[in-house]
């Protein structure tokens, strides 16, 4: 039978946090669920004993379950993990860090039964450094400005997703995922819940600033031609000004007794059109680059073993297992 809700963390490194959130989603889920869910963790390679917590957690309740990576393969990886190992009838995802409050899933669910697909998390005020809001900020902005989609603002991936929802995502065929942007794609009826962002309860952000620069880059190149394009607009106001400086020339040969002799404006315009130049091969490079990650059609994640699914795949260890007691025989 299918739980009524499935709650999706992903987990890298997140040993300080995991009794915390337990204590704190288990007893939403018992009211809100009325019990029936299941809780999927997918282990992103955790080395500080979030492994063990979560295999004796699972132990002791068979609604949560563990997904281990054979090692690090990211958030947007993990998530998808999970997305195709729920059963529920809603998916919830979330952060494991307790930066995403459990107790707005309740409101979540209420959105949901009255028949939205997807309820997203809007977040109001972020108690993150000034850096990381500007950065936000300016980020959700102009994804806005150029995106092909209509992606709204300041929503992340804390969210609540109808199974249809789910099931189409899954579906999507692209390895670069950026999971908010292919939300906001599918469609469906959708509504924002605004929340105030907590601070992280313990340790420190696992997203490092290059990771957080790629999944930027990838809601860019993922959902718009804009930058591709750029080279176009560039191209055409750097031959405009091209253009206006040779009539001027002429003009000052002509009528301007001793013109100087601009070797400096000579060089600044090589170093600005040589500049325009190798941006736009970056450019050109970053989706590249991409279509060839889809090209070779490698798996998004490795999983080395599950625990707690009733459909259990045999895991690396019990073959080990077996293959002991048969060479004992
Ligand atoms: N996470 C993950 N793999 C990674 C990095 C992060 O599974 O490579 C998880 C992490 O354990 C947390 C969530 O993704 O549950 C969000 O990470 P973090 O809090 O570091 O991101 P931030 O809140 O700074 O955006
Ligand atoms: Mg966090």
């Amino acid at each position: 039978m299918r739980p009524e809700v499935s709650v999706v963390f992903p987990v890298y490194n997140e040993q300080e946090n995991l009794d915390v959130l337990f204590e704190r989603v288990h007893p939403v889920l018992e009211e809100a669920a009325n019990g029936s869910f299941e809780v999927i963790f997918v282990d992103d390679g955790s080395a500080d004993g979030s492994e063990e917590f979560l295999d004796a957690l699972s132990e002791r309740d068979h609604r949560y379950k563990v997904i281990h990576f054979s090692r690090n393969f990211g958030h947007q990886a993990a998530l998808q993990a999970g997305l195709e190992a729920t059963r529920g009838h809603a998916v919830v995802l979330m952060d494991a860090d307790l930066q995403d409050p459990p107790e707005l899933i309740s409101r979540f669910i209420v959105k949901w039964r009255e028949g939205y697909k997807v309820v997203y998390a809007i977040r109001k005020r972020r108690k993150e450094a000034s850096w990381k809001r500007l950065a936000y900020w300016v980020f959700y902005r102009s994804m806005r400005f150029i995106a092909e989609i209509d992606a709204p603002l300041d929503a992340g991936d804390f969210c609540l997703m109808d199974r249809r929802v789910v099931d189409t995502l899954i579906g999507l065929p692209e390895r670069n995922r950026f999971l908010r942007g292919l939300r906001s794609w599918v469609g469906f009826k959708q509504v924002g819940i605004e929340y105030e962002r907590d601070a992280r309860n313990a340790g420190d952000a696992k997203y490092s600033l290059s990771k957080l620069i790629g999944l930027a880059v990838s809601g860019y190149v993922g959902f718009s031609s804009f930058p591709l394009r750029m080279a176009a607009w560039l191209g055409v106001s750097a031959s405009l000004a091209g253009f206006a400086m040779t009539i001027w020339v002429i003009f000052s040969r002509i009528f301007v007794p001793h013109v100087p002799q601009g070797w400096a404006s000579l060089i600044a315009v090589v170093l600005f059109v040589g500049g325009v130049q190798l941006i736009m091969l970056g450019v050109i490079g970053e989706y590249l680059g991409r279509v060839y990650d889809e090209v070779r059609q490698r798996p998004l994640y490795v999983v080395s073993s599950r625990v707690g699914f009733a459909d259990n795949k045999v895991s690396i260890e019990t073959v080990e297992f077996a293959d002991q007691i048969l060479a004992r025989e």
